[in-house]
Formats: C-alpha cells, structure tokens, sequence
C-alpha cells in the first residue's frame, strides 16, 4: 500500500511535468474506483491549466484554477507521466492529456483510490476537514501530542495511526519510529511522559525523511518507466522482523497484534 513517503514521491516526481500545462482532453475507461470518478470530470478540468500540486496526508492535490483534482491511490494506484505513451494495459483507469502530449496514467488493479473533483476549498472537504497535522507542520509537537493523549487508554501506537492526531503514519512507520524513540507499541497512550512524546515526534519526522529520500532514488520510476514505481524500502530496525536479532542489541524481536495490524518491538530497547 502506498504509504505518505510513496505519495509524496509520486507528487515529485510527476509535478515538474504536468504543473503550468493546460488539460487538453480526459479519458475515463473505468469509473469505478473507491467512489466513481465524476462524469461531468472532463468538462471540468478539460482546457484548464494544472496551477500546483501539492499533498495533504495521502491526497494529491492538483490545484485547478479555484477547484482541486483530488486523488488518492487507495491500496495499489499509481500515477505516471508518459511523452511517449504506450498503449493502454489492463487496469489503466483513466489518462489525463496535456496540451504538449504528456499524458498523465492513472493505474489501479483493485481500484481503491479515487479522483474526484472538489469545486471550492479542499480544507473543508468531507475527506480532509477532520485530518490532524502533517507529520512536518509544526502543529504536530509535543505538547499536541500530550494534550491529544491524556485521555487515551488505548496503545500508543494506534494514536500514532489515527489521522485525527497526526496523518500520514502508517504502521511500517510507526512501528520504525516507536522502536527508535524506545517506546513499546502496546504502551497506554497516556502512560507515555512529554518528553519520550517529543523523542517520538523527531523520531516520526526522522523516519518518514529517509523513507522520503530513499524515493527521491526512485523518481525516475514515475516518467516513462515501464513496470509499477516500485515502494521502497528502508533497512527496517523492527517491522517484519520477528524473531531477528535486534540490530542495537541482538535481542530476538517480538512480535504481537495490536488493532488488528502487526506490531514488531525490541523487548529489550523499547520500555
Ligand atoms: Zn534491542
């Protein structure tokens, strides 16, 4: 699944091709992503120019005259830019033509993302209004954190994972950056000290950086290339490593479910 470094990977890696040019022509083969694509999309964006692209959590936002393009890539999407397009495979679901023949790809095997359009603020859209911070705002600090914790009895770990609190952690993630900031996963959000919530912070902003950086590698992958962009992985310290000697002391990692997802911990480096 395309996690928030993957998303905003594909924003830079597409955006120096498709922002400034105007939309000459949409194609939809196939509507029937998370929610359908809307049929009067072509008329809406057909002859506008794409002014900016940005990302709020796991949306891309393409920035068009006073509306916005919101994609999301759901479990298995991809976008990509083609100046010479192939010929269309199975599972590309709808392509977007630029004025100077790039064509941007939308490609989805199990069709869980969505592209809908959003005519005033995306803020208040129904999907974003309620997302907390991003990760790098400086919202997300310790005292957020420790205020939208007291009450929490549940793992800290599923507070890291709720969009409400911060958006864009996702479990390989979490997983990494409560490891690094020595906290167990199935610790009481509110049992957790300010100062070990401001380690985790620095530790959420490290982890999703070099994720990000490993993609900047990957650019390429989304101009032209044929295959999928591939997700990329870091050297994981935890996640899918059960039973592997720890990399900081040797200890076997453990592994246990929490809220349904797969939670990996050093017994030994995580109190
Ligand atoms: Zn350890």
């Amino acid at each position: 699944m395309p996690e928030l470094p993957e998303v905003e990977t594909t924003r830079r890696g597409i955006a120096p091709h498709v922002v400034g040019r105007r939309i000459a022509q949409l194609h939809v083969y196939d509507s029937r992503l998370r929610w359908p694509v809307p049929p009067d999309l072509g008329t809406m964006i057909a002859g506008r120019t794409i002014d900016g692209l940005t990302r709020r959590s796991k949306y891309l936002l393409f920035r068009i005259g006073a509306g916005t393009l919101l994609v999301h890539l759901g479990m298995t999407g991809s976008l990509r830019v083609f100046q010479r397009p192939p010929a269309r495979r199975t599972h590309d679901h709808v392509d977007i033509v630029l004025d100077n023949g790039t064509l941007l790809r939308y490609h989805d095997p199990r069709r869980f993302g969505a592209m809908l359009w959003v005519a005033g603020s995306p803020a208040d859209h129904p999907l974003l209004a309620s997302l907390g911070p991003e990760p790098f705002d400086a919202a997300f600090d310790a005292d957020h954190f420790w205020r939208a914790t007291r009450a929490r009895t549940a793992a800290i770990k599923l507070a890291l994972m709720d969009n409400g609190l911060v958006v864009g952690v996702g479990n390989i993630y979490a997983n990494e950056a409560l490891f690094r900031a020595g906290i167990r996963p199935a610790t009481a959000a509110r049992r957790v000290s300010r100062p070990r919530l401001a380690r985790l912070v620095d530790e959420v902003r490290a982890v999703l950086t070099e994720a990000i950086a490993k993609g900047g590698s990957t650019l390429r992958d989304y101009v032209d290339a044929s295959g999928e962009p591939g997700y990329f992985q870091l050297d994981y310290y935890v996640y899918g490593r059960e039973g592997e000697p720890c990399r900081v002391c040797g200890t076997a990692i453990r592994h246990r479910r929490l809220g349904a997802r797969a939670s990996f911990y050093c017994p030994a480096c995580q109190r």
